[in-house]
Protein backbone atom coordinates (compact mmCIF):
# COMPACT_ATOMS: atom_id res chain seq x y z
CA UNK A 1 0.00 0.00 0.00
CA UNK A 2 1.43 3.43 -1.19
CA UNK A 3 1.51 6.07 1.53
CA UNK A 4 2.67 9.30 2.63
CA UNK A 5 6.07 7.31 3.77
CA UNK A 6 6.49 5.17 1.00
CA UNK A 7 10.25 5.99 -0.64
CA UNK A 8 10.47 6.30 -4.16
CA UNK A 9 13.25 5.50 -6.69
CA UNK A 10 13.52 4.90 -10.20
CA UNK A 11 14.94 4.48 -13.52
CA UNK A 12 15.50 7.18 -15.97
CA UNK A 13 15.71 6.34 -19.91
CA UNK A 14 14.67 6.78 -23.19
CA UNK A 15 13.30 4.48 -23.90
CA UNK A 16 12.34 2.65 -21.11
CA UNK A 17 9.33 1.19 -21.06
CA UNK A 18 10.63 -2.39 -21.43
CA UNK A 19 12.95 -1.80 -18.78
CA UNK A 20 12.61 -4.65 -16.32
CA UNK A 21 14.52 -2.87 -13.71
CA UNK A 22 11.33 -2.01 -12.25
CA UNK A 23 10.16 -5.53 -11.61
CA UNK A 24 13.63 -6.32 -10.84
CA UNK A 25 13.63 -3.54 -7.81
CA UNK A 26 10.16 -3.72 -7.00
CA UNK A 27 10.88 -7.77 -6.38
CA UNK A 28 13.69 -6.71 -4.04
CA UNK A 29 11.73 -4.48 -1.84
CA UNK A 30 8.79 -6.66 -1.56
CA UNK A 31 11.17 -9.37 -0.19
CA UNK A 32 12.98 -7.21 2.04
CA UNK A 33 9.42 -6.10 3.36
CA UNK A 34 10.18 -1.89 2.74
CA UNK A 35 8.20 0.26 1.88
CA UNK A 36 9.64 1.76 -1.06
CA UNK A 37 8.37 1.64 -4.97
CA UNK A 38 10.21 1.85 -7.91
CA UNK A 39 8.65 3.79 -11.35
CA UNK A 40 10.13 4.49 -14.59
CA UNK A 41 10.24 7.99 -15.97
CA UNK A 42 10.48 8.31 -20.06
CA UNK A 43 12.88 11.37 -20.00
CA UNK A 44 14.09 12.53 -23.50
CA UNK A 45 18.02 12.94 -24.63
CA UNK A 46 19.57 16.44 -22.89
CA UNK A 47 17.27 16.17 -19.84
CA UNK A 48 19.33 13.97 -17.39
CA UNK A 49 21.19 17.02 -15.50
CA UNK A 50 17.34 18.14 -15.16
CA UNK A 51 16.01 14.69 -14.14
CA UNK A 52 18.89 14.07 -11.68
CA UNK A 53 18.33 17.82 -9.60
CA UNK A 54 14.71 16.54 -9.47
CA UNK A 55 15.32 13.10 -7.88
CA UNK A 56 17.70 15.39 -5.04
CA UNK A 57 14.66 18.05 -4.97
CA UNK A 58 12.35 15.05 -4.52
CA UNK A 59 14.15 13.52 -2.09
CA UNK A 60 14.42 9.83 -4.00
CA UNK A 61 16.51 7.12 -2.58
CA UNK A 62 17.79 7.06 -6.06
CA UNK A 63 17.69 6.80 -9.50
CA UNK A 64 18.86 3.69 -11.96
CA UNK A 65 20.19 5.49 -15.49
CA UNK A 66 20.12 4.01 -18.75
CA UNK A 67 20.51 5.04 -22.66
CA UNK A 68 20.97 7.66 -23.83
CA UNK A 69 21.54 9.34 -20.59
CA UNK A 70 24.81 7.67 -18.56
CA UNK A 71 27.22 10.25 -19.71
CA UNK A 72 25.32 13.21 -19.16
CA UNK A 73 24.74 11.67 -15.33
CA UNK A 74 28.04 11.38 -14.63
CA UNK A 75 29.07 14.86 -15.39
CA UNK A 76 26.09 16.29 -13.29
CA UNK A 77 27.21 13.90 -10.26
CA UNK A 78 28.33 16.00 -7.51
CA UNK A 79 30.75 12.67 -6.63
CA UNK A 80 31.56 9.74 -8.74
CA UNK A 81 33.08 6.25 -7.37
CA UNK A 82 36.31 5.48 -9.15
CA UNK A 83 34.59 3.07 -11.25
CA UNK A 84 32.15 5.49 -12.65
CA UNK A 85 35.11 8.14 -13.10
CA UNK A 86 37.25 5.55 -15.00
CA UNK A 87 34.52 5.11 -17.64
CA UNK A 88 32.90 8.57 -17.17
CA UNK A 89 29.39 6.93 -17.32
CA UNK A 90 27.03 6.49 -14.31
CA UNK A 91 24.18 3.70 -14.45
CA UNK A 92 23.46 4.16 -10.45
CA UNK A 93 22.84 7.46 -8.84
CA UNK A 94 22.92 7.68 -5.07
CA UNK A 95 21.12 10.50 -3.27
CA UNK A 96 23.10 11.80 -0.27
CA UNK A 97 21.93 13.45 2.69
CA UNK A 98 21.67 16.85 2.04
CA UNK A 99 20.44 16.46 -1.35
CA UNK A 100 24.36 15.97 -3.06
CA UNK A 101 24.21 13.02 -6.01
CA UNK A 102 26.69 9.66 -5.93
CA UNK A 103 27.41 8.43 -9.46
CA UNK A 104 28.60 5.15 -9.57
CA UNK A 105 28.28 2.03 -12.23
CA UNK A 106 27.51 -1.31 -11.15
CA UNK A 107 27.72 -2.91 -14.99
CA UNK A 108 30.85 -4.47 -14.18
CA UNK A 109 30.70 -5.24 -10.78
CA UNK A 110 27.74 -7.29 -11.94
CA UNK A 111 29.42 -8.51 -14.62
CA UNK A 112 32.10 -9.92 -12.41
CA UNK A 113 29.27 -11.41 -9.47
CA UNK A 114 27.50 -13.06 -12.61
CA UNK A 115 30.46 -14.98 -13.61
CA UNK A 116 31.73 -15.99 -9.82
CA UNK A 117 28.25 -17.01 -9.39
CA UNK A 118 28.70 -19.41 -12.13
CA UNK A 119 31.92 -20.92 -10.84
CA UNK A 120 34.70 -18.54 -12.95
CA UNK A 121 37.06 -16.33 -12.28
CA UNK A 122 39.08 -14.11 -14.67
CA UNK A 123 41.70 -13.36 -12.95
CA UNK A 124 44.98 -14.44 -14.59
CA UNK A 125 42.81 -15.36 -17.84
CA UNK A 126 42.72 -13.61 -21.35
CA UNK A 127 39.29 -11.93 -21.82
CA UNK A 128 38.18 -11.18 -25.34
CA UNK A 129 35.77 -8.16 -25.40
CA UNK A 130 33.57 -8.29 -28.78
CA UNK A 131 32.16 -5.01 -28.78
CA UNK A 132 33.36 -0.98 -28.12
CA UNK A 133 29.64 0.51 -26.39
CA UNK A 134 29.27 1.31 -22.69
CA UNK A 135 28.74 -2.70 -21.65
CA UNK A 136 31.96 -3.80 -23.37
CA UNK A 137 33.92 -1.02 -22.01
CA UNK A 138 32.22 -1.44 -18.03
CA UNK A 139 33.19 -5.57 -18.94
CA UNK A 140 36.84 -4.43 -20.00
CA UNK A 141 37.21 -2.30 -17.10
CA UNK A 142 35.93 -4.74 -14.38
CA UNK A 143 38.34 -7.91 -15.84
CA UNK A 144 41.16 -5.39 -16.15
CA UNK A 145 40.82 -4.61 -12.47
CA UNK A 146 39.81 -8.16 -11.63
CA UNK A 147 43.81 -8.82 -12.71
CA UNK A 148 42.87 -10.33 -16.44
CA UNK A 149 44.69 -9.60 -19.47
CA UNK A 150 41.98 -7.68 -21.65
CA UNK A 151 41.48 -7.26 -25.36
CA UNK A 152 38.97 -5.06 -27.14
CA UNK A 153 38.20 -5.68 -31.11
CA UNK A 154 35.17 -3.59 -32.83
CA UNK A 155 33.86 -3.50 -36.05
CA UNK A 156 35.26 0.35 -36.21
CA UNK A 157 39.09 -0.04 -35.37
CA UNK A 158 38.79 3.54 -34.24
CA UNK A 159 35.99 2.38 -31.86
CA UNK A 160 37.64 0.05 -29.83
CA UNK A 161 41.22 2.05 -30.31
CA UNK A 162 39.26 4.32 -28.21
CA UNK A 163 37.55 2.50 -26.20
CA UNK A 164 40.99 0.58 -25.33
CA UNK A 165 43.16 3.70 -24.39
CA UNK A 166 40.02 5.11 -22.40
CA UNK A 167 40.54 1.89 -19.73
CA UNK A 168 44.36 1.04 -20.77
CA UNK A 169 44.05 -2.58 -22.57
CA UNK A 170 44.52 -4.04 -25.12
CA UNK A 171 42.74 -3.24 -28.67
CA UNK A 172 42.70 -5.87 -32.16
CA UNK A 173 41.57 -5.70 -35.56
CA UNK A 174 37.56 -6.83 -36.40
CA UNK A 175 38.81 -9.70 -38.67
CA UNK A 176 41.32 -11.30 -36.15
CA UNK A 177 38.68 -12.54 -33.72
CA UNK A 178 38.83 -16.13 -34.56
CA UNK A 179 42.13 -16.69 -33.70
CA UNK A 180 42.24 -14.14 -30.78
CA UNK A 181 39.01 -16.24 -29.54
CA UNK A 182 40.89 -19.85 -29.78
CA UNK A 183 43.50 -18.23 -27.78
CA UNK A 184 41.46 -16.53 -24.82
CA UNK A 185 39.64 -18.25 -21.51
CA UNK A 186 37.02 -16.08 -21.62
CA UNK A 187 35.00 -14.49 -24.88
CA UNK A 188 32.53 -12.22 -24.34
CA UNK A 189 29.94 -11.09 -26.79
CA UNK A 190 28.80 -7.23 -25.99
CA UNK A 191 27.39 -6.48 -29.01
CA UNK A 192 23.81 -6.95 -30.01
CA UNK A 193 24.70 -9.95 -32.49
CA UNK A 194 22.34 -12.65 -31.88
CA UNK A 195 19.41 -10.58 -30.63
CA UNK A 196 18.82 -7.36 -32.50
CA UNK A 197 20.97 -8.29 -35.10
CA UNK A 198 20.46 -11.92 -36.38
CA UNK A 199 23.70 -14.42 -36.54
CA UNK A 200 26.34 -14.85 -34.18
CA UNK A 201 29.23 -12.56 -33.41
CA UNK A 202 32.22 -15.07 -34.66
CA UNK A 203 32.36 -18.10 -36.30
CA UNK A 204 30.00 -20.78 -34.53
CA UNK A 205 32.93 -23.69 -34.38
CA UNK A 206 35.19 -20.62 -32.63
CA UNK A 207 34.98 -22.25 -29.46
CA UNK A 208 36.05 -25.59 -27.29
CA UNK A 209 36.95 -27.06 -24.22
CA UNK A 210 38.45 -25.03 -21.70
CA UNK A 211 37.23 -21.79 -22.97
CA UNK A 212 34.00 -19.31 -21.38
CA UNK A 213 31.86 -17.97 -23.84
CA UNK A 214 29.83 -15.25 -21.74
CA UNK A 215 26.55 -13.59 -23.51
CA UNK A 216 26.06 -10.55 -22.24
CA UNK A 217 22.23 -10.88 -24.18
CA UNK A 218 19.88 -12.08 -21.92
CA UNK A 219 16.82 -12.28 -24.78
CA UNK A 220 16.64 -14.38 -25.62
CA UNK A 221 18.36 -17.06 -23.02
CA UNK A 222 19.78 -19.08 -25.16
CA UNK A 223 21.68 -17.17 -28.22
CA UNK A 224 22.98 -18.99 -31.44
CA UNK A 225 26.53 -18.70 -30.06
CA UNK A 226 26.00 -20.15 -27.02
CA UNK A 227 24.33 -23.01 -28.38
CA UNK A 228 27.39 -23.06 -31.27
CA UNK A 229 29.62 -22.69 -28.42
CA UNK A 230 28.23 -25.40 -25.76
CA UNK A 231 28.52 -27.67 -29.08
CA UNK A 232 31.96 -27.27 -29.34
CA UNK A 233 32.40 -27.92 -25.38
CA UNK A 234 32.65 -24.60 -24.09
CA UNK A 235 31.10 -23.54 -21.19
CA UNK A 236 28.41 -20.94 -21.03
CA UNK A 237 27.34 -17.82 -19.40
CA UNK A 238 23.76 -16.14 -20.31
CA UNK A 239 23.21 -12.31 -19.85
CA UNK A 240 20.43 -12.64 -16.98
CA UNK A 241 22.99 -12.93 -14.47
CA UNK A 242 24.79 -9.53 -15.31
CA UNK A 243 21.22 -7.62 -15.64
CA UNK A 244 20.22 -9.27 -11.74
CA UNK A 245 23.43 -8.16 -9.89
CA UNK A 246 23.82 -4.88 -11.58
CA UNK A 247 20.45 -4.06 -9.76
CA UNK A 248 21.26 -6.00 -6.71
CA UNK A 249 24.11 -3.89 -6.61
CA UNK A 250 21.98 -0.85 -6.47
CA UNK A 251 19.20 -2.40 -3.94
CA UNK A 252 22.14 -2.86 -1.92
CA UNK A 253 24.00 0.50 -2.07
CA UNK A 254 20.40 2.53 -1.28
CA UNK A 255 18.62 -0.05 1.52
CA UNK A 256 21.97 -1.23 2.88
CA UNK A 257 20.84 -4.66 2.85
CA UNK A 258 21.59 -7.91 1.02
CA UNK A 259 19.96 -7.88 -1.96
CA UNK A 260 17.44 -10.92 -2.46
CA UNK A 261 18.76 -13.02 -5.66
CA UNK A 262 16.31 -15.34 -5.67
CA UNK A 263 13.29 -13.05 -5.82
CA UNK A 264 14.68 -10.66 -8.49
CA UNK A 265 16.10 -13.20 -10.48
CA UNK A 266 12.67 -14.90 -10.63
CA UNK A 267 10.67 -12.11 -11.51
CA UNK A 268 13.34 -10.90 -14.37
CA UNK A 269 13.07 -14.69 -15.76
CA UNK A 270 9.20 -14.71 -15.78
CA UNK A 271 8.68 -11.36 -17.36
CA UNK A 272 11.58 -12.33 -20.30
CA UNK A 273 9.91 -15.77 -20.58
CA UNK A 274 6.68 -14.11 -21.60
CA UNK A 275 8.00 -11.88 -23.84
P1 LIG B 1 26.21 0.03 -27.43
O1 LIG B 1 26.83 1.07 -26.55
O2 LIG B 1 25.27 0.42 -28.52
O3 LIG B 1 27.44 -0.81 -28.10
C1 LIG B 1 27.19 -1.89 -28.98
C2 LIG B 1 28.50 -2.35 -29.62
O4 LIG B 1 28.18 -3.42 -30.53
C3 LIG B 1 29.22 -1.29 -30.44
O5 LIG B 1 30.60 -1.50 -30.40
C4 LIG B 1 28.67 -1.57 -31.84
O6 LIG B 1 29.48 -1.12 -32.89
C5 LIG B 1 28.64 -3.07 -31.84
N1 LIG B 1 27.73 -3.60 -32.88
C6 LIG B 1 26.46 -3.23 -33.13
N2 LIG B 1 25.96 -3.96 -34.16
C7 LIG B 1 26.96 -4.78 -34.57
C8 LIG B 1 27.10 -5.75 -35.60
N3 LIG B 1 26.06 -6.02 -36.42
N4 LIG B 1 28.27 -6.40 -35.73
C9 LIG B 1 29.31 -6.12 -34.91
N5 LIG B 1 29.26 -5.20 -33.92
C10 LIG B 1 28.10 -4.55 -33.75
O7 LIG B 1 25.42 -1.05 -26.57
P2 LIG B 1 25.74 -1.53 -25.07
O8 LIG B 1 24.91 -0.76 -24.13
O9 LIG B 1 27.21 -1.57 -24.90
O10 LIG B 1 25.12 -3.03 -25.10
C11 LIG B 1 25.74 -4.07 -25.85
C12 LIG B 1 25.01 -5.38 -25.59
O11 LIG B 1 25.11 -5.74 -24.22
C13 LIG B 1 23.52 -5.35 -25.91
O12 LIG B 1 23.16 -6.60 -26.47
C14 LIG B 1 22.87 -5.16 -24.56
O13 LIG B 1 21.56 -5.71 -24.50
C15 LIG B 1 23.82 -5.95 -23.67
N6 LIG B 1 23.83 -5.50 -22.28
C16 LIG B 1 23.49 -6.39 -21.31
C17 LIG B 1 23.54 -6.02 -19.97
C18 LIG B 1 23.17 -7.03 -18.92
O14 LIG B 1 22.95 -6.63 -17.76
N7 LIG B 1 23.12 -8.32 -19.23
C19 LIG B 1 23.91 -4.72 -19.62
C20 LIG B 1 24.26 -3.81 -20.64
C21 LIG B 1 24.21 -4.22 -21.97
P3 LIG B 1 29.16 0.26 -33.68
O15 LIG B 1 29.56 1.36 -32.73
O16 LIG B 1 29.97 0.16 -34.90
O17 LIG B 1 27.66 0.26 -33.94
Amino acid sequence: MISAATRVAAVIGDPVRHSLSPLLHNAAYRALGLDWVYVAFEVPAGRAAAALDAAAALGLVGLSVTMPHKADAARRCDVLTPEADRLASVNTVTVLPGGRLEGDSTDGEGFLRSLREAGHDVAGGRVLVLGAGGAARAVAAACERAGAAVTITARRAGAARAAAAAIGVDHAPWDARPGLAAAAAFVVNATPVGMSVPGTPLPPDSLGAGQVYVELIYHPAETAMMAAAAAGGAQVVGGLGMLVHQAALQVERWTGLAAPLGPMREAAARALAAR
